[in-house]
């Protein structure tokens, strides 16, 4: 059979120190480091096999962009977002739910696929955020959501990542990309506006990794 390659590209969000990194490198590479740079963005492409075909992932493991003003670009550069909080600082949690919103005002409802990720689940003992409360929040702005440990399994992160690449194939397949990305381009403007305007010297200097 001959496969066909789409590309989706998704983009990393949330607090710093909350495990993007940590979430990201696990799904890639199955491993868990523990320690990782956190100077900049960080952009991965793999090819991923699912349902018969074949896509080219691209994963954007962002670092501070609230405070460097790429958030904007980064929303119209997505098909998919993956935003994460710490389950152990309800501070994360608090930004994720802005994230969400700002995602929600930047795209047109269904035009993109986006997945909630409460991470550090192995550290029970400090919870400062219930599950419920993830659930909730995702039931609000209709986003997928899962509670996972980078420091203690690949399962989490997997399971997590392979939902999103397959909601996003499937909004590819029915929304032409003009679409999906129109619907970014407006709002994303008023975006760049609030947090700042120099994302393209950013994105010049972002290293890259093909795994
Ligand atoms: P980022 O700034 O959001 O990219 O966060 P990092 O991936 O750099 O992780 C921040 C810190 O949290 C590091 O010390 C990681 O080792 C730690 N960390 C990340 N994920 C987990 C997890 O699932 N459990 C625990 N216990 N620590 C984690
Ligand atoms: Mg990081």
């Amino acid at each position: 059979m001959k496969m066909t390659v789409n590309r989706i590209r998704v983009v990393v969000l949330g607090s710093p120190r909350s495990g993007k990194s940590a979430v990201v490198v696990r799904y890639l590479t199955k491993r868990y480091i523990g320690e990782y740079s956190s100077t900049g963005d960080f952009l991965y492409t793999h090819r991923v096999a699912f349902d018969g075909a074949v896509s080219e992932v691209e994963i954007l493991d962002t670092s501070n962009c609230a405070i460097r003003g790429c958030l904007g670009e980064h929303v119209r550069w997505g098909d998919a977002f993956a935003v994460v909080y710490s389950v152990c600082e309800r501070r994360s949690f608090l930004a994720a739910a802005e994230l969400l919103s700002l995602l929600a005002q930047a795209r047109l409802p269904g035009c993109a696929a986006v997945t909630l990720l409460g991470n550090k689940r192995d550290l029970e003992h400090a919870r400062e955020v219930h599950a419920e409360e993830g659930q909730e929040l995702s039931l609000r702005f209709g986003c997928q959501f899962y509670e996972v440990s980078a420091a203690e399994s690949c399962a989490g992160a997997a399971l997590a990542f392979h939902a999103l690449l397959r909601e996003a194939r499937a909004l590819a397949l029915l929304l032409p990309a003009p679409r999906r990305k129109l619907a970014a381009y407006s709002v994303s403007k008023v975006i760049g506006t609030i947090f700042g305007k120099n994302s393209k010297s950013v994105r010049k200097k972002r290293p890259s990794l093909s795994i």
